[in-house]
Order: C-alpha cells, then sequence, then structure tokens
C-alpha cells in the first residue's frame, strides 16, 4: 500500500495463541468468546503482524514476530504455526534480512522481537546484520530487570546480542526517525511501548501493537489481562481512538489474524471495525 513516497506491506511473522481469560482482562468468558472462540485448552487465535515500509531510499521492519529460539515444550503452549515465517517472507519480497536498514520493536515481549535474532554456533547473533535497532532506552532497561509480573514475556537472547553488537538505536519519547514514520510512546501495556504512526499522500496509518491487539479490543475496557498500567491503557485509548475515527486513520493491530487491517467507526459512543483488506 502506497502513502504518497512512502511504501509499505503488512507481513505476518505466523499465528500463536493465548489464554483467553489473560486476553481479555476483567471481560467475562461468555462476551469474549462470542467474539473469539477459545480452543480446549482455553487460547484463542492470534497472528504477530509486522510491517515492512520503504521509506526515504530505506527498509524499515516493524516487529520481528517470535523467532524461532523455542523449545519443544513452549513450542506447544504457545502453538506457533504458518510457514513461511518472517525471514523467509522478506526475502520473497526481495528484502532479505541483510538489506533491513532499521529494525523497529515496540517493545521487547517475545512476541514482538523473537527475529532480532537467531542462534547460530550455539550463541544467538543479529538476524538483521546491517540494521539498526530501535526501542525505548526505558523499555531495554526494563527488559533486563523485569518484574516478577511479567519476567515470563522478556528472553535475554532477543535484545542482549544487540548490546554486544552495538546495534541499538535507543529513543526517549516520541520521534519521527525518519519523516513520515513516528514513533508514539504509549504507555498502558507498559511504561514504555510504541505505537507507529505513518503519514503521506494525506493519508495516516496508526500500528496499534499491543495497544489494541487484536479487533476485539477495540472497545475502551477490553483491555488485556497483561497489562502492567490497565488504567493507563484506557487513557491512552481515549487519547488515541476517536482521533483514529475522526481523521479516518488506517488502523493495523498487532496481534489480529482475521481483520488486521481496518477503519475505526464510532456508532452511539461505541467504536468498532470496519475491516479493510490490503496487499501483503
Ligand atoms: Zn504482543
Amino acid at each position: 500500500m502506497k502513502l504518497g513516497d512512502l511504501e509499505f506491506w503488512l507481513l505476518t511473522d505466523s499465528t500463536f495463541r493465548l489464554d483467553g481469560g489473560a486476553m481479555f482482562g476483567v471481560i467475562p468468558k461468555p462476551m469474549w468468546e462470542k467474539v473469539a472462540p477459545a480452543d480446549s485448552r482455553n487460547r484463542i487465535l492470534m497472528a504477530m503482524n509486522s510491517l515492512l515500509i520503504r521509506a526515504a531510499g530505506k527498509w524499515i521492519l516493524v516487529e520481528t514476530g517470535a523467532g524461532d529460539k523455542w523449545d519443544a515444550k513452549r513450542s506447544d503452549i504457545y502453538a506457533f504455526d504458518g510457514a513461511p515465517r518472517l525471514p523467509e517472507k522478506l526475502v520473497t519480497h526481495g528484502v532479505p534480512p541483510e538489506k533491513i536498514d532499521i529494525v523497529i520493536n515496540t517493545h521487547l515481549h517475545f512476541d514482538h522481537c523473537g527475529w532480532n535474532t537467531r542462534i547460530v554456533n550455539g550463541e544467538a547473533v543479529p538476524v538483521f546484520p546491517n540494521s539498526r535497532y530501535v526501542v525505548q532506552r526505558g523499555e531495554l532497561e526494563h527488559a533486563k530487570s523485569p518484574t516478577d509480573r511479567d519476567r515470563a514475556s522478556y528472553f535475554p537472547e532477543n535484545f542482549m546480542p544487540m548490546e554486544k553488537s552495538g546495534q541499538w538505536w535507543l529513543q526517549e519519547g516520541d520521534t519521527e526517525i525518519i519523516p513520515g514514520i513516528e514513533l508514539l510512546r504509549v504507555p498502558g501495556h507498559n511504561a514504555d511501548m510504541m505505537c507507529v504512526r505513518l503519514t503521506g499522500g494525506g493519508k495516516t496509518v496508526f500500528f496499534t501493537a499491543d495497544l489494541i491487539p487484536t479487533a476485539a479490543h477495540v472497545p475502551f475496557p477490553w483491555i488485556m489481562g497483561y497489562d502492567l498500567y490497565p488504567l493507563t491503557t484506557l487513557e491512552s485509548k481515549k487519547r488515541w481512538i476517536p482521533r483514529a475515527v475522526r481523521e479516518e486513520w488506517l488502523v493495523i493491530f498487532g496481534h489480529e489474524a482475521r481483520t488486521p487491517a481496518g477503519y475505526l467507526r464510532e456508532h452511539q459512543g461505541k467504536y468498532d471495525l470496519e475491516p479493510v483488506m490490503i496487499d501483503v
């Protein structure tokens, strides 16, 4: 899809499954299972969505999925499914990993930065050797010393190798990293997660990351149990969703498998999604 001189593609690493109760926080199961059916282990289907962007002569990748550094037990828990995975999809697009100039991790949970690295000769090394890797400085610091509540979401092999290779390009607060690509710090899911806003040709695209992980999370109180600061997520949703409606932003969800993109609409104070198909 084109936005003026900027062009982007939606790529998905694979699908995976997380506990439906944890995904919907205080929303009772009889309500959420109507829109997100649970499997026999109470898990719902989700995707790990990435954006590949061409802008200002550079290749930019937003999010790197879950990667392949998984043992059998965890692969079974999360049910990663679907080939080809992100690196092969990049090759198919004619942009092999060595051509990527900038990798953006909205945050460092395992489902957003897994292909940052892969194991070579027993050691985790960067998959994108010629790229700078972007994250908020506060998120990297937090990832290195998480709390007991969110430790399971962080795997040092996804983010420590770039410290060693000197590839981190750390940000503090909002920034326009390339003309037309803005990184917006949006707290709630954790303290320093970012959403990504693309603008060009009079159009705007808003990549929600985990602010609104799936289309089912559009209504204000549908907030993940995983969020460290759910009331802050609520404030962030009230800040960004009405604006996305008013200004007709194309919204792309971080984890929606079925309807990853669309326009948010308001009907009598409630918000929902009008899905659109975009090129992949
Ligand atoms: Zn996530």
